[in-house]
């Protein structure tokens, strides 16, 4: 007997970029005006967006971004991150599953990026469909053991919905 659906499902996804000068630092779909560096990528880079379209695959066990965008396809240079969110959001709602609220937390040790808490959470909540108070967003530094990183890590809660 095929057990039923579980009405909710856990997602996780990690992501890290190396930073480096000239580049366009992009998290959340949010231009952070006060970065002296950027990420190294071939997409836009925006690790947060990477890491939540990761978490949204694992909660259904979809596999991965690296699946769907594979960093060697030059087709995806330059790549708007939001687009792999969107892709993978769609997978999620195509299986009947919304997500219920998200929570990430960025490590990055300068610019310090509080002042942007609400600006990048409101940017995810569009995204994703949610209220601003359903997205949480925390902010680490390294404690300058990795001052040339930016990483993310975010988790979802999915829920099923009737369909
Ligand atoms: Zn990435």
């Amino acid at each position: 007997m095929t057990p039923s659906p579980l009405p909710f499902r856990i997602g996780y996804g990690e992501d890290a970029h190396r930073l480096a000068p000239g580049r366009p630092l992009v998290l959340g779909g949010v231009s952070i005006p006060q970065a002296e560096r950027g990420a190294v990528a071939h997409s836009d880079g925006d690790a947060v967006l990477h890491a939540l379209a990761d978490a949204l695959l694992s909660g259904l066990s979809l596999g991965d971004i690296g699946q769907y965008y594979p960093d060697t396809d030059p087709a995806h240079a330059g790549l708007d991150s939001r687009e792999i969110l969107m892709h993978a959001l769609r997978l999620v709602q195509e299986r009947n599953y919304v997500p219920a609220n998200a929570a990430l937390v960025v490590t990055l040790d300068r610019p310090k990026l509080g002042p942007l808490r609400r600006a990048i959470a409101r940017n995810l909540a569009t995204l994703l469909d949610l209220k601003d108070t359903e997205v949480g967003v925390s902010f680490k530094t390294s404690e300058g053991l990795a001052p040339d990183h930016v990483q993310v890590r975010a988790t979802v809660l999915l829920v099923r919905v009737a369909g």
